[in-house]
């Protein structure tokens, strides 16, 4: 049920449903506050009184320390009272935890008690009024409200049977009230999930991995601060879970892996603008950050297992069930082939025309030519440099790339320098993918019934 919806729900239709509401049923002409001729000449609150939301509520029967607290609920603004989070137990009764470890419960044919232990001679505490002016919020607001003293009537229909009619989750979705048990996550998965968010802000760039990590030797002045935030917003997440919501809905698993693949594809071109640099400029005299070839596939190498640890973080959740993970999956793969077109197009001595003579440069091609030090060795023991990770992908993933492969096929066919297992292994990764194809676009699907 949308917001939308809630809002036009009308509890008038049940007033006389109930029997204590046929009783006392009587209408009350729209009015504005205003010191009604049956309240006391002393007291310092009208008999009506108007919610900030544009309620009126009719109080005149409560006595001055019930109007104290009625007000407090249902009008102050700043009365410190907010939802924690809510559940509705099996037997059919609901409870509310505020904040402060204030818990209302609220069950049928029985008035609402409340912890803070205000709640005397059946008269509501201030907790319990604002808890029914939440629930009455959704009521249109050009009738006055009717509030029983004791907090165990909207409108003359008991809280736990308005709760019933549209459901706890109804309201919980209105009010971004957050159900326990259905939303929230526990803890650990909490405190997990929060450092994930922030790190899609770092100042630094760090992956989320990174910035969970314990280790902060390198870390700037500001990558420190931004981390010293992490345990507040960690605290305050656990104690609001309607706060931990909100990030979430701001945070959106999409949106970290946006982020997540954004940086990795940002050190994908700074490794290699730095082999570039470093090709350019020698050992020394950088103006950039600079790599040689080894670092530079070094560099390359942790980020495959970068990506790699978010997939396998990503690919199955703490109740072991697979996620969806195409747009992980996508992304990844585009990363992988854009590491590799630009690997297999260094297959050469990267420092031959480099003009910086002073320094012999290395003449082992293991250490002058990135190809050569990425998939020369590759073997079954050795791994085949990006493509083991592509051939663990779904062939639809991979089929996307499959002209860019042809090309790199080409491209590590004409060169003795490839191990012919790394090529077999790329012709079986093509071949694979294109077959798939082929069986889904043929009609094969092994879901289709033929007769
Ligand atoms: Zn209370």
């Amino acid at each position: 049920m949308s917001a939308e919806e809630l809002s036009k729900l009308s509890l008038r239709d049940t007033m006389v449903t109930t029997r204590a509401g046929a009783a006392r049923l009587r209408t009350n002409p729209p009015q504005t506050p205003q010191e009604s001729p049956t309240s006391s000449p002393i007291s310092p609150t009208p008999s009506l009184i108007e919610s900030t939301n544009g309620h009126i509520y009719d109080i005149s029967t409560f006595d001055d320390e019930l109007r104290r607290r009625a007000k407090i609920g249902l009008v102050k603004d700043d009365n410190n009272i907010r939802m924690r989070f809510c559940r509705e137990t099996d037997d059919g009764a609901f409870f509310f935890n505020l904040d402060d470890d204030i818990t209302i419960k609220v069950e049928e044919g029985r008035v609402p008690k409340c912890s803070c232990g205000n709640v005397q001679n059946e008269k509501a505490c201030k907790h319990i009024f604002w808890f029914i002016g939440q629930l009455s919020s959704v009521l249109p607001t050009n009738q006055t409200i009717q509030l029983a003293g004791d907090g165990s009537s909207v409108k003359n229909t008991h809280p736990a049977e308005v709760l019933k009619m549209r459901s706890l989750q109804a309201f919980a979705d209105h009010f971004h009230w957050v159900v326990e048990g259905e939303d929230l996550p526990d803890t650990d998965e909490l405190i997990d999930e929060v450092a994930n968010m922030m790190s899609c802000f770092e100042p630094n760039g760090l992956l989320p991995a990174e910035f969970k990590s314990e280790d902060t030797r390198e870390l700037s002045e500001q990558s420190r601060m931004f981390r010293e935030l992490r345990p507040i917003v960690i605290q305050h997440a656990i104690r609001y879970p309607a706060f931990f919501m909100q990030l979430q809905e701001l945070c959106s698993p999409e949106f970290q892996v946006k982020v997540f693949f954004e940086k990795i594809n940002k050190r994908i071109d700074e490794a290699f603008n730095a082999l570039d640099e470093y090709i350019e400029r020698g050992p020394t005299n950088h103006r950039t950050p600079s790599l040689d070839v080894v670092s530079c596939a070094a560099r390359l190498e942790g980020l495959v297992e970068k990506i790699e640890e978010y997939r396998e973080d990503s690919l199955v959740s703490n109740a072991g069930e697979r996620r969806d993970d195409t747009e992980i999956e996508r992304l990844a793969a585009l990363a992988y082939v854009r590491m590799l077109e630009e690997v297999t197009s260094r297959n050469n001595d990267a420092y031959a025309n480099s003009p910086w003579v002073t320094t012999e440069p290395p003449s082992d091609p293991m250490r002058n030519n990135l190809f050569v030090r990425l998939i020369g060795p590759a073997s079954e023991e050795n791994g085949f440099f990006v493509l083991d990770k592509l051939q663990d992908m779904a062939p639809h993933v991979v089929r996307h790339h499959g002209v860019d492969l042809g090309e790199i096929e080409n491209r590590v066919r004409n060169t003795p320098l490839t191990p012919p297992a790394y090529l077999s292994v790329l012709r079986s990764l093509i071949q694979e993918s294109r077959k798939r194809a082929a069986s889904q676009s043929g009609g094969n699907s092994p879901k289709r019934t033929m007769q």
